[in-house]
């Protein structure tokens, strides 16, 4: 599955046909420190297939939030494109960049990023709202989910009653809110205890796999990263296969 073939309409997988869902190509990434240059991605690739799970395990500067955010068109490849399900997203204009953004592609961060002000349930409403879903469907979905990563009995907490757990987990809800075909989690459990970090993580295996997305999570855990379909590290600019 992971001989790839990459004609001009983007990468093919040999074995079925399928193609990835995620595909970095000759990504570069470089970053100017004064005088010098610092080639955090040196001709990267990575193909994610869909409903896989990839673990990205590499020491703090290796550029693990550097790959995720090319990979999550946050920022542009220096070289190299993105392709999200077949299509090259390189010269794609910015405004078409943040729909497939949105629409495709969810995130979670090492703190939880949650809006204050709002309860655990408008948090998860809002991305939806957002996109063009009605407040109705938007809410029943909300509490879906909520309910489904444990949390029916907080939905109108904000964050700041929510312990770290529950925050990182409203945080979950509300990256998948839009039913992105793509999770990208930069050291989602980092700020977590251990026991605290285990309770999250189950829950985001179980939502990962009953959902089918595929997901890159960045971790330093090697518990986490054992229980993940692949592992990948960083060495030298390049995506680098472990096992
Ligand atoms: P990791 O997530 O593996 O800790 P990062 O991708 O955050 O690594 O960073 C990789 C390297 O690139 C680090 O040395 C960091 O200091 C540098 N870096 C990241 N972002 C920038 C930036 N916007 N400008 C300059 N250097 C950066």
């Amino acid at each position: 599955m992971n001989e790839m073939a990459v004609g001009m309409d983007g990468p093919v997988g040999q074995a079925d046909q399928e193609i990835p869902i995620l595909f970095l190509h000759e990504v570069e990434r470089t970053y100017r420190q004064g005088e010098a240059a610092l080639n955090i991605l040196n001709g990267a690739e990575l193909a994610l297939w869909p409903g896989q799970s990839v673990a990205l395990v590499a020491p703090s500067g290796a550029g693990k939030s550097t790959l995720l955010h090319v990979a999550g068109l946050l920022e542009h490849p220096d070289h190299g494109d993105v392709y999200i399900d077949g299509r090259s997203t390189a010269i794609l204009p910015d405004h078409e960049r943040t729909r497939i953004r949105r629409n495709e592609i969810g995130f979670v961060y090492q703190s939880h990023h949650l809006l204050p002000e709002f309860s655990a349930l408008e948090n998860v409403v809002l991305p939806q709202l957002i996109r063009g879903l009605g407040r109705r469907e938007a809410k029943k979905r909300a509490i879906e989910l909520l309910d489904y990563l444990g949390l029916h009995n907080r939905i109108d907490h904000r964050p700041a009653e929510l312990s770290g757990g529950e925050q990182q987990r409203v945080a979950i809800a509300r990256a998948v809110a839009n039913a992105p075909r793509i999770l990208l989690a930069d050291e989602p459990t980092g700020n977590l205890d251990i026991k605290t970090a285990d309770h999250v993580f189950a829950a985001f295996t179980q939502l990962v796999r009953a959902s089918g997305l595929a997901t890159i999570i960045a971790t330093h855990n090697m518990e986490i990263a054992d229980r993940m379909d692949r592992r990948v590290t960083i060495q030298d600019g390049l995506v680098i296969e472990l096992d």
